[in-house]
């Protein structure tokens, strides 16, 4: 059990045999859904979704939806997670870019399962929240940085892997030089709601290939930060 205070608020963190069942059915779900990577349903099996959502959500927090979180931003679906996280074959020991940090449960997918997490957020408000969450709750290895996610974090690149989980209408230029060769990026793209989710991989300073995985809704990708009052 964790307890903490914000707001002057205190909530109690607890993860219960009743939680943990209503996981592992939703990692069946998944599996149902097409995540192959034991891996991927291993983290999720282990890393409590109702942590992240508000009290009000926390019920909800294994069904396979995307829930609200503060600063009008939301929480990927479960499957969404699962399916970016899947594609980008993740290693123990890979150091991995997030942008778009939001509750901070994708960093912690990725932080399970022994990637080297840096996670950017451009609301502050949300930066400030998984800085003092995400340790509180044991996973004191991820980085999270404020900042504009187009300009990547190049003090810490090159990335073996980066993940972009908010929708793009281009890839910025700056992610791909952060990317190590043979690294693979994940991105969600397109000028509607409905986005293609791409899969670059860098096969040298001059290649990359492309692949497209399948249309999935996200919260735009947008251009500066956003400072909280
Ligand atoms: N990975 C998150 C999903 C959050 S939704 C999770 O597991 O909860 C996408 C997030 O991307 C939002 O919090 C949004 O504020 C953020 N975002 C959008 N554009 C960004 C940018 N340019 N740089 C950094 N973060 C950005």
């Amino acid at each position: 059990m964790i307890k903490l205070q914000s707001n002057n608020k205190v909530r109690v963190y607890v993860d219960n045999y009743r939680h943990k069942g209503l996981r592992q059915k939703l990692v069946k779900e998944l599996e149902a859904l097409g995540i192959r990577d034991r891996r991927v349903l291993l983290a999720i099996n282990a890393v409590p979704r109702h942590f992240f959502l508000d009290t009000a959500f926390a019920e909800l927090a294994y069904q396979n939806r995307a829930f609200p979180i503060e600063a009008a931003q939301t929480i990927s679906h479960p499957y969404t997670v699962a399916f970016q996280t899947e594609l980008l074959e993740i290693e123990r020991g890979d150091k991995v870019l997030e942008i778009g940090t939001g509750s901070g449960f994708q960093a912690c997918i990725l932080a399970q399962m022994g990637a080297k997490v840096y996670s950017i957020e451009r609301q502050e408000k949300l930066f400030n929240k998984t800085s003092a969450f995400l340790p509180q709750i044991g996973f004191r290895q991820i980085r999270t940085l404020f900042g504009d996610g187009y300009k990547g974090a190049p003090m810490f690149a090159p990335f073996d892997k980066i993940i972009v989980t908010a929708g793009a209408h281009e890839v910025p230029r700056a992610l791909f030089d952060q990317l190590a060769v043979g690294g693979k990026l994940v991105i969600p793209m397109g000028d509607t709601e409905q986005k293609e989710m791409l899969l670059y991989t860098k096969i040298s300073d001059r290649e990359i290939t492309c692949e497209k995985q399948g249309m999935f809704e996200f919260v735009p990708f947008l251009k500066g930060i956003s400072k909280s009052n």
